[in-house]
């Protein structure tokens, strides 16, 4: 844990964390000390972690990265974090992300943007580290903790770890508990690990899940030992390759990194099968409805009175203006309005529902191919590798939302997707591929996931 600390401190430029604990750090690392001395050592004792600042910590302020929680401390502990605390794990700190999860790059934090550790080669540009999980991606790519805490609602597993050539797992939702984690889009978020390596991420994953009464939408099944299906390997698995996920406009080098992939699978003994996923292209604009709808309907409750910060007004209803004003940053406020105008009346079914129809039909689309002996699906997990600071978006919010392409449909539907680092970009920057599996078996992600590694 002391070494880590010190790391911590020496990759401060990074802004990954938002803050750190190092008091906390070294009493919960002496505490497994005792009990690595007594034998009583759980899986993972003594381990350093991050935690996305999403997840609420008892005594530790917690920020979401937004304006509008300041001066929060929750008095209650998630159950994912505590899960790991639970088994040994050692508490590092908070890590920064886009706000309330909203974004793909990082940039829109309250407390400023990630900076990726890596470089294009021959360049100091800095780059994004993806998001919004981009906080506990690029610490685990420098380095300075062991593993991190994430969430996904539409990719923020994923897409970052695919950007810092680390390993990010999405599970199944309902996996894991959302009880202590603030609430992004409830259907869809989901909490998962970003990892150095596959073995990690199996071994965080199998602490973090699991059945508690305090989320109904957490499933009642057995955690497997995941680390244990890491040794499977491939042979006689069914790989579908969905044609739709082939884009225009996609880069060679992400189609070729995902033609590597494809051949790595054949001759690890997989059988690959053409497959057709029809309703793919609607995922995209149907989750920018949804997330948002859901997202108006969470951020209800930041009103100046209950969290954080409080903005003076002549009335309450002057209050409630004025906070929700200076506490919202411009993403989370094109998110309410958006959600709040395809839940309004008139538009309701002309959006919302309509969405949550297609919604259905991606599902269909990966069911049937599962019913077809589909055991898993290998896409690229981006559409580009990472982009430089300040690159995208900003005149256009939807040139950001289009890194989402690959990744959305894996919300909408529910299931399990992990991101594996797979090569290098022509500027030497990491590239990923997705793995999607059937529902609540992570484990075939796995299996498949260490042969690609
Ligand atoms: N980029 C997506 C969004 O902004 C992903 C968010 C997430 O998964 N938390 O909605």
């Amino acid at each position: 844990a002391r070494a880590q600390i010190a790391e911590i401190e020496k990759a401060r430029t990074l802004n990954a964390f938002l803050a750190e604990t190092p008091d906390k750090a070294l009493a919960m690392a002496a505490a497994s000390d005792t009990r690595i001395a007594k034998g009583e050592a759980g899986p993972l004792e003594g381990i350093p972690l991050g935690i996305k600042d999403l997840y609420c910590t008892e005594g530790v302020p917690t920020t979401a990265a937004s304006h509008i929680l300041e001066g929060f401390t929750p008095a209650y502990e998630s159950t994912v974090s505590a899960n790991l605390w639970r088994d040994g794990a050692v508490m590092l700190g908070k890590l920064n992300l886009d706000e309330f999860a909203m974004g793909s790059s990082n940039e829109t934090s309250y407390f400023g943007p990630v900076i990726s550790p890596w470089r294009r080669n021959g360049s100091d540009a800095p780059l994004v580290p993806g998001g919004s999980s981009g906080g506990s991606a690029a610490a685990v790519a420098a380095r300075l903790c062991f593993g991190a805490t994430a969430t996904d609602t539409g990719g923020s597993i994923r897409q970052p770890a695919a950007f810092t050539g680390t390993v990010g797992v999405k599970p199944t939702y309902g996996r894991c508990s959302r009880w202590g984690i603030i609430a992004f889009a409830s259907s869809l978020d989901q909490a998962g690990p970003i990892a150095r390596t596959v073995q990690d991420a199996a071994i965080l994953l199998r602490s973090m899940a699991g059945h508690d009464p305090k989320d109904t939408t957490s499933v009642d099944a057995p955690v497997p030992n995941y680390e244990a299906a890491l040794g499977r390997g491939v042979k006689g698995l069914k790989i579908g390759i969905p044609k739709e996920y082939r884009l225009d406009g996609i880069p060679a080098e992400i189609d070729a990194l995902w033609r590597q992939g494809v051949e790595w699978l054949k001759e690890a003994g997989a059988v690959i099968v053409d497959i057709s996923l029809p309703h793919t292209r609607y995922a995209l604009p149907a989750y920018y409805i949804v997330a948002p709808a859901e997202a108006s309907s969470n951020l209800a409750r930041y009103d100046g009175v209950r969290y954080g910060l409080r903005v003076p007004g002549k009335d309450i209803i002057g209050m409630y203006e004025a906070t929700r004003a200076a506490g919202f940053g411009k993403e989370v406020r094109r998110r309410i309005m958006i959600g709040a105008y395809v839940l309004s009346a008139g538009y309701y079914d002309a959006y919302y529902v309509r969405a949550q129809k297609i919604r259905t039909l991606i599902k269909r689309d990966f069911e049937r191919a599962y019913a077809e002996g589909v055991d898993a699906i290998l896409t690229p997990a981006t559409p580009s590798a990472a982009f430089g600071l300040g690159e995208k978006g900003s005149a256009d919010p939807v040139e950001m939302y289009l890194n989402d392409v690959f990744t959305v449909t894996v919300n909408m539907a529910g299931l399990p997707g992990l991101a594996v680092p797979a090569g290098a970009s022509s500027e030497g920057l990491p590239l990923g591929l997705q793995l999607i599996g059937r529902p609540f078996d992570e484990e075939t992600l796995f299996a498949v996931a260490k042969v690609i590694e």
